[in-house]
């Protein structure tokens, strides 16, 4: 009986592949080159700049190294953290930092540093946050987060390190570089959609590179970020800000740039 499937199964996947090789035969023989070329609609013309790193001509700038003027904090107020010498710092207890402009799907381009002392270890050392979609009328974090930590020699959770989706997602692999040194994380973020009931229509998906290593491949996104807890989704608006979190360490950031998508 067994030896009649397996028969089967190998006559039925033969005829489809006949069937198929049938069909291009077919093609060639009835359809020009030109009945499978598209010639609009024309993609617009970007400058990408001379480096990778560099914000494309059609970038929204949300930091070019001299103020927080597109930032605020959670509460609406002005931004306290530390602006140096082309990049700024966390200021400790004073509260993470949101995008005055809203967003959903994009690519986002954000440089970082942990600091060069190191004063803890796992979690506390160079922690901060990318988050997506933050809704400044949720207390508490209700975005989804890209984890910023000092990933080097530094042993935590492997779905809290750098680069994680925190608490979902462990990087494919490790691209850190050493505290002190500047990184980058390049993201494509999809927003997921809710049906008009609240119910997810399809996820949020993620994918990450770190200094220019893939890391995150197109990985849905379970939900909101949560400390304690199992992800969920909760119906939110279409567009919300880019959040910056102030976790207590004194990390960096520079060439800040987005692309709605
Ligand atoms: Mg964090």
């Amino acid at each position: 009986m067994i030896e009649l499937l397996i028969l089967l199964f190998f006559f039925k996947s033969e005829e489809s592949y006949f069937l198929s090789s049938l069909d291009t035969i077919i093609q060639k023989k009835h359809l020009v080159p030109e009945a499978t070329e598209l010639w609009a609609p024309i993609p617009s013309i970007v400058d990408p700049g001379d480096n990778f790193s560099d914000a494309p001509s059609d970038a929204i700038i949300l930091f070019d190294g001299n103020n927080l003027n597109s930032w605020t904090h959670k509460d609406g107020g002005e931004p306290k953290w530390t602006i140096s010498d082309g990049y700024f710092t966390v200021k400790p207890g004073t509260g993470s930092i949101i995008s005055k402009q809203y967003f959903g799907s994009c690519q986002l381009h954000i440089e970082f540093m942990t600091p060069s002392e190191i004063i803890s270890q796992g979690q506390g050392r160079g922690n901060s946050g990318v988050y997506f979609m933050e809704d400044p009328n949720q207390q508490g974090d209700s975005g989804y987060e890209i984890q910023v930590l000092d990933s080097y020699n530094n042993r935590t959770y492997s779905n809290g390190q750098a680069g994680s989706v925190y608490k979902q997602h462990i990087p494919l692999v490790n691209a850190s570089k050493k505290p002190g040194d500047w990184q980058s994380y390049d993201i494509i973020f999809k927003a997921p959609v809710f049906n008009d009931n609240g119910s997810v229509e399809s996820h949020a998906y993620v994918t990450v590179f770190h200094n220019g290593v893939l890391i995150q491949n197109n990985v849905q996104i379970q939900g909101y970020v949560k400390f304690i807890g199992y992800p969920e989704y909760k119906a939110h608006p279409k567009k919300l800000p880019i959040k910056l979190q102030d976790h207590g360490n004194l990390v960096s950031f520079r060439n800040i740039w987005i692309r709605e998508l």
